[in-house]
C-alpha cells in the first residue's frame, strides 16, 4: 500500500518535493484493530504549521513519516466486535491508502443520507470551526453585522450562511477571485468582495457603511487590521486563521490601528477548534437539519488520488478551492 511522506520542511511556500510517496507492506492486524481502506482524505491550512518543527497546539509532523489529518474509508478487515467489516469510518490517518486504527480511534457514519466527504467538510472539523467560532467565540448575537475573510473557503463559506440564518443584520465576506466573489452573492451574502480590489479597508468600509459587530479571522494581516477599523463599540474578533502569514518566512506586521481596540471596547479572541468538542453534538444537529431544509449550500473541490494530494495541499494554499478541498482516493 501507498502512503506519503514529509521528505522535506517547507521553506516559506511549500513545494512537490518536500513530498514522497512510499510503498509500504501492511503489518498484520492485532486484537482489537481496524484495517480501513481510504476513500477520501482532507487536506487543511493548519497542517502547514505542522510541517514546521516548531511546537504547537499539534505536535510537529516527523521528516521521513508519513503525514495525518482526517479522512475517511471502508473498514475491509477487522478484530474488533464493535467495528465491523463493511463499516464507513471516519478517522485520523490520512494521507495514505490504508490505515491501521483501534476500533476506538474511528468514528462509524452514516453515508446514506450525507456524503461521506461531508465529514470532512460541512459535518466535521471544519464546521464546527464555523459554528463554536461565530456562536461561542464571538459571541454572535441576532442583528450582528458579521464580516467574515476566507468566505469562499471551507470555514468562511459556512460562518456567512450560519450567520445568516441565525438573523445577521448584515453577511460580507472577502475572498480571492471574481467568480468566488459572485459565489458569495448566490450564497446569499449581502456583501462580497475580492481582496485584490484595491486595500481591504477601502473595500470593507464600501461593504459595511454602518461597521460590523462580529469579524471573523481567517486570513490575518491586512484584514485584520481593515476588520479593527471598521468594528463597532464592543465589537468582537473571533481569531481563527491567519493564512496569509503561513508561508511568511519573516515576522509579518501586527494590525497597525490596534490600540483602537481600547476605546472601542473591542475583545479579539483566538480559539482551537478542539477545545469546542463540547458543541460538536448540538453543532450536527443544527447543521444536518440545515441541510435537510435545504438551507446551507455546501462547496467542496475534489482532487483524485494518492498522487494529487501534495499539488492539492499546495493549491489550497494559493486559493484554487471553493468550498472544501477533499482527495478521493
Ligand atoms: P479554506 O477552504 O478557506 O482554504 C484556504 C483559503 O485561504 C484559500 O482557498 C484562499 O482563498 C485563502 N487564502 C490563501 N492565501 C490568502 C491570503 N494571502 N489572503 C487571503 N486569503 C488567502 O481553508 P479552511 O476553511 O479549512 O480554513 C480557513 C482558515 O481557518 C485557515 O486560516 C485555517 O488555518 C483556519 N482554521 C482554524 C481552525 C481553528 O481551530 N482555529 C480550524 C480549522 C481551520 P482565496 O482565493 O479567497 O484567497
Amino acid at each position: 500500500t501507498r502512503q506519503i511522506v514529509l521528505a522535506a520542511r517547507p521553506q516559506g511556500w511549500p513545494t512537490p518535493d518536500d513530498f514522497r510517496i512510499e510503498t509500504i507492506e501492511l503489518p498484520e492486524l492485532a486484537d482489537g484493530q481496524v484495517l480501513v481502506r481510504n476513500t477520501a482524505m482532507s487536506v487543511d491550512p493548519y497542517m502547514r504549521g505542522r510541517m514546521n518543527d516548531v511546537k504547537s497546539y499539534v505536535p510537529p509532523f516527523r521528516l521521513d513519516e508519513p503525514l495525518d489529518g482526517g479522512a475517511v474509508g471502508e473498514v475491509v478487515a477487522s478484530r474488533s466486535e464493535s467495528v465491523p467489516v463493511g463499516a464507513r469510518v471516519l478517522h485520523g490517518l490520512g494521507w495514505r491508502e490504508h490505515a491501521i486504527l483501534p476500533a476506538d480511534g474511528v468514528t462509524v457514519i452514516d453515508t446514506e443520507r450525507v456524503s461521506e466527504t461531508a465529514y470532512l467538510g460541512v459535518l466535521g472539523m471544519p464546521g464546527l470551526t464555523a459554528y463554536a467560532g461565530l456562536t461561542a467565540v464571538a459571541g454572535f448575537r441576532e442583528g450582528d453585522a458579521v464580516f467574515v475573510s476566507g468566505a469562499a473557503g471551507a470555514v468562511g463559506s459556512l460562518v456567512g450562511q450560519i450567520a445568516r440564518l441565525m438573523g445577521a443584520s448584515r453577511v460580507i465576506g472577502s475572498a480571492g477571485s471574481p467568480d468566488k466573489v459572485q459565489r458569495l452573492r448566490d450564497l446569499g451574502f449581502d456583501a462580497a468582495f475580492d481582496y485584490h480590489d484595491g486595500p481591504v479597508a477601502d473595500r470593507l468600509r464600501e461593504a459595511a457603511p454602518d461597521g460590523i459587530d462580529v469579524y471573523f479571522d481567517n486570513v490575518g494581516g491586512e484584514h485584520l487590521e481593515a476588520a479593527i477599523g471598521r468594528l463597532n463599540l464592543h465589537g468582537r474578533v473571533a481569531m481563527c486563521g491567519a493564512i496569509s502569514q503561513y508561508n511568511a518566512t519573516e515576522p509579518t506586521p501586527a494590525p497597525r490601528n490596534l490600540a483602537l481596540a481600547i476605546g472601542k471596547q473591542l475583545t479579539l479572541r483566538g480559539f482551537i477548534v478542539g477545545s469546542y468538542s463540547h458543541l460538536a453534538d448540538e453543532f450536527r444537529g443544527r447543521m444536518t437539519d440545515w441541510i435537510a431544509a435545504g438551507d446551507i449550500s455546501v462547496d467542496e473541490t475534489r482532487r483524485e488520488g494518492l498522487d494529487a494530494a501534495p499539488q492539492a495541499f499546495i493549491d489550497l494554499m494559493r486559493g484554487a478551492n471553493t468550498g472544501k478541498m477533499v482527495v478521493t482516493l
